[in-house]
């Protein structure tokens, strides 16, 4: 089984924004930018950073613009990719306003899911994509593709492969550089993961996807070994397992950078990631937040040192 694992994982960061989106306290923009500094610092080298969404509808986001403009000053974030979460046409004025480099789109295999989210069905939320990408194109902006609820739905239960495929096909044709594959209530197990990842590489390159689990269910662990045995090398997590779970209220979102981190480095595969200023920057975050993390690895860490 060992000679099957990758010998290097690439991570992306989501705690800034996937994470901070699910966290009450509002963060103040020094604190983002000193955390996000901290992350960069610890080797890792994709950021998402925050969005361009509707202030009223996300106030912990509603710096984006600002945020963007001090990080972008920062020397030492010259070769950080930040990515800012753009849902439509109004939200990308901003990200160009802001002069953004990095973006990232989302839509879901559920047009319930989609619907609540953001109040279009699939092929509506492609329609404001199609819109989107065309404007980053034309200005050099490079940008991720999302898909959520792949492994299940809080409203509609088990999801259609078929929907993925087809809608991983319209966001490549558009021209995203990769797309995450989210679990976004959490409700994933290895067999499904690895069920997945085969049929999905019927079609695609295995490397133009990202798996994006959550830990709601404590899942998230088996479910990435899964994935590297299927030859998945890129997960997305979120610092000290920033952000909630608002389908299951009081639960785990993301998965923990530093519990995918263990896992890595303890197995011998490479990231570049520095897991003591990893959890240095996820004490920091967790101070400003108040709040304890779920972070299985984290916690050992804080208390005894190792
Ligand atoms: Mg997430």
């Amino acid at each position: 089984m060992l000679n099957q694992l990758p010998k290097k994982v690439r991570i992306v960061e989501v705690g800034p924004r996937d994470g901070l989106q699910n966290e009450k306290s509002i963060v103040s923009i020094d604190d983002k930018v000193t955390f996000i500094k901290m992350l960069a610092e610890a080797g890792l080298l994709e950021i998402e950073a925050t969005s361009f969404v509707r202030a009223e509808k996300i106030p912990q986001m509603s710096d984006g613009c600002e945020l963007n403009a001090r990080l972008q000053s920062l020397p030492e974030l010259k070769k950080t990719h930040l990515i800012s979460l753009v849902p439509n046409m109004k939200g990308m004025e901003g990200a160009l306003k802001a002069g953004v480099k990095d973006i990232a789109v989302f839509t879901a295999t559920s047009n319930t899911f989609n619907q609540k989210n953001i109040n279009a069905t699939i092929d509506e939320s492609l329609v404001r994509i199609e819109e989107v990408m065309k404007v980053a194109k034309a200005n050099n902006i490079r940008t991720r593709g999302y898909i959520s609820t792949v492994f299940g739905c809080p409203y509609e239960g088990k999801t259609s492969l078929e929907t993925l495929k087809r809608v991983a096909h319209k966001l490549q044709d558009m021209g995203v550089y990769e797309i995450s594959l989210g679990d976004t209530i959490g409700i994933a197990n290895p067999l499904q993961v690895s069920e997945v990842i085969d049929f999905i590489s019927k079609d695609f390159n295995k490397s133009f996807f990202s798996m994006h689990f959550h830990d709601t269910r404590g899942m998230a662990v088996a479910n990435i070994l899964s994935s590297l045995e299927m030859g998945m090398t890129s997960f997305d997590s979120s610092a000290a397992g920033l952000g909630g779970c608002p389908y299951a209220v009081g639960s785990s979102g993301n998965v923990a950078t530093e519990d995918l981190l263990f896992l890595l480095q303890s197995m011998g595969i490479e990231t570049g990631i520095d897991m003591k200023k990893l959890s240095e920057a996820s004490q920091f975050i967790l101070s400003k937040l108040n709040r304890e993390t779920p972070s299985k690895y984290l916690k050992a860490y804080l208390s005894s040192g190792r």
